[in-house]
């Protein structure tokens, strides 16, 4: 039998650009439409023109690609690229933004095969790849090379004149809501993600002839390490992921920190991120740079805490059952734990936390210098929760077993995230009970705080990453906990009882630089002691131990003076 072969149809191509602006701004800006309709609330008729300049500009953006061999290629790549934005922006509210696309590039495979789901290869059969058959299968008409760039020139002058006309009309009303929602723009497709994607690049290649500028060569150890008579053993924890408020120690009314609480921690319940995403607050944490002056560009060009550490002679590892640490362990000793085979705790190149602590007890155990360890979890990351924690730990039930958010319930979905906290938190007392193991050989300390925090749909939004500007909290607000073995407190004259009552005072991802400082007994130009934390409760070294004058006063409730005490004479305010 013979098949009948349908005639391809026949289409002018600047009817086809028409037609692919029209389908760019209704079928792939569901969230742009959300938030403009919301942002231009009490201006519809501002909106509507505003509208029709967007369609206006995407149609005068399309129709210079319109050359025969270039139009196709160019409109499946555009539509490619916004439905694919498209999908992560309906689905979990994520704006495509520079960040986000250093998040991607940055990412594992392991990471990005939990965003590969059955949902996006839906999504993107019905909005891109069924739109591209089409246009693949229809006949161009084009007119020959002049008459098609005199054409091409008259209907993009005058849709660039109406569209620029249009604005100027609502000039006032278009002006404020693009200023006051810098968000807006962002989410709009295929622009936003295209202009991210460009930013991203040149400021990848701004970075090629990169020169690292050293800090804090003057660092050295001072006379309170040299004093205590065994190695000093800081455990720093960096997070992934964890939200402060679902934490029990800050008020959530689920239990999902026993054994932290059991333990007896000092829990600072007021901090909050430098960034919303791993690739921004983990260089930034570890930054001389407070999150104000903070700048992807000075992180990357300027030394950060390991080497300070380093330049002072204390021994840092970095381990890493993360993503990696975004450049932060390029010069010291690092070593990844996803990669691992045949551990019990892994399974298709990640693993579970615990991977780290059967080597901390071996590293502790054979401690013989002044050392930080930083261990980088994974923590809460998403959108797999239910992967984070073993069979021990889903106490929360049921809980969301897919990466498939939309396919579970809120409750479903917070019982597997509580049940990531609850892991964590038993990480955490690991490590200090680890610490406390080898107390007898060390002196050892942990403070821990997480890189942002998470949406679990609050306002439509999931996992993280919005703009700072427009973060909800439940990214922002980290949580930062400390643990102070008897020995470590003795040798380093930090008092954890005083530190608990300063546990309200704001603290954010600043304090990280300085506090580690401080809890090595490092001195240098760049530590500046009001940052440092846990300043306020340490007793200086000097030769009769006497305290500080602000240590007996916040020991009794009252605000500690950071001003004078021996330290400050030695230990000036950093100078940048
Ligand atoms: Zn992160």
């Amino acid at each position: 039998m013979k098949i009948p072969r349908i005639p391809r149809p026949e289409i002018g191509s600047i009817s086809l650009s028409a037609i692919v602006a029209l389908y760019l701004l209704l079928a792939t800006n569901n969230s742009f439409w959300a938030h403009a309709s919301v942002y231009f609330v009490h201006a519809r008729t501002s909106l509507l023109a505003f509208a029709a300049a967007l369609y206006l500009a995407l149609f005068a953006i399309l129709t210079p690609l319109s050359v025969k061999y270039l139009m196709k290629p160019a409109l499946v790549i555009l539509i490619l690229v916004s439905a694919t934005a498209a999908y992560f922006a309906d689905t979990f509210g994520i704006i495509i933004d520079r960040d986000m696309i250093g998040n991607a590039a940055v990412t594992t495979q392991a990471e990005a095969s939990h965003l590969l789901t059955f949902s996006l290869a839906r999504h993107l059969l019905v909005y891109a790849v069924l739109p591209s058959i089409l246009i693949v299968w229809v006949r161009v008409r084009h007119r020959r090379f002049l008459p098609k760039a005199a054409v091409n020139f008259a209907f993009v002058s005058v849709s660039l004149l109406v569209g620029a006309g249009l604005i100027y009309a609502n000039f006032a009303t278009v002006a404020y809501a693009l200023r006051e929602h810098t968000d807006l723009m962002k989410r709009f497709n295929p622009s936003g993600p295209l202009i991210a994607t460009v930013r991203y690049g040149l400021s990848t290649y701004r970075e090629r002839n990169l020169v690292v500028r050293p800090l804090g060569t003057d660092a050295h150890q001072g006379a309170r390490v040299a004093a205590a008579g065994k190695p000093v053993v800081v455990v720093v924890v960096a997070g992934e992921t964890a939200r402060a408020m679902n934490f029990s120690l800050n008020g959530y009314e689920r239990e999902t920190n026993p054994e932290l609480k059991a333990l007896g921690v000092v829990n600072y319940r007021n901090t909050t991120s430098c960034g919303t995403a791993t690739a921004v607050s983990l260089p930034c944490m570890f930054s001389v740079y407070p999150r104000s002056q903070y700048s992807d560009w000075k992180a990357r060009s300027t030394e950060n805490l390991v080497n300070v550490l380093t330049h002072a002679g204390v021994s840092v590892s970095w381990w890493d059952n993360n993503t990696g640490s975004k450049g932060i362990a390029d010069l010291i000793s690092f070593a990844s734990q996803t990669g691992r085979k045949n551990s019990p705790l892994c399974n298709n190149g990640e693993c579970l936390d615990e991977i780290l602590l059967g080597d901390l007890d071996r590293k502790l155990g054979a401690a013989t210098s002044n050392s930080v360890i930083v261990l980088h979890q994974l923590g809460s990351h998403g959108p797999s929760y239910y992967l984070r924690y073993p069979g021990a730990f889903r106490r929360f039930t049921p809980d969301c077993r897919t990466p498939e958010l939309m396919r579970c319930s809120t409750a479903e979905l917070v019982n597997a995230y509580d049940n990531t906290i609850l892991y964590t938190d038993h990480i955490l007392a690991s490590v200090a009970r680890l610490l406390e193991k080898h107390q007898d050989r060390i002196a050892g300390a942990m403070i821990y705080m997480s890189d942002h925090g998470e949406s679990l749909g609050e306002n439509g939004l999931y996992l993280h990453g919005a703009p700072y500007v427009i973060a909800p909290k439940e990214q922002t607000q980290v949580p930062f906990i400390a643990w102070f073995s008897e020995p470590y407190q003795a040798a380093m004259g930090v008092d954890a009882g005083c530190l608990a009552k300063d546990a309200d005072k704001p603290k954010s991802h600043d304090n990280l630089f300085h506090t580690v400082l401080g809890m090595m007994d490092v001195e240098t130009r760049v530590y500046n002691r009001d940052l440092d934390a846990f300043a306020a409760c340490t007793r200086p070294a000097n030769k009769e131990h006497q305290p500080a004058p602000g240590y007996h006063a916040a020991q009794n409730g009252e605000p500690a003076s950071s001003a004078g005490g021996p330290q400050e004479a030695r230990w000036a305010p950093g100078v940048l």
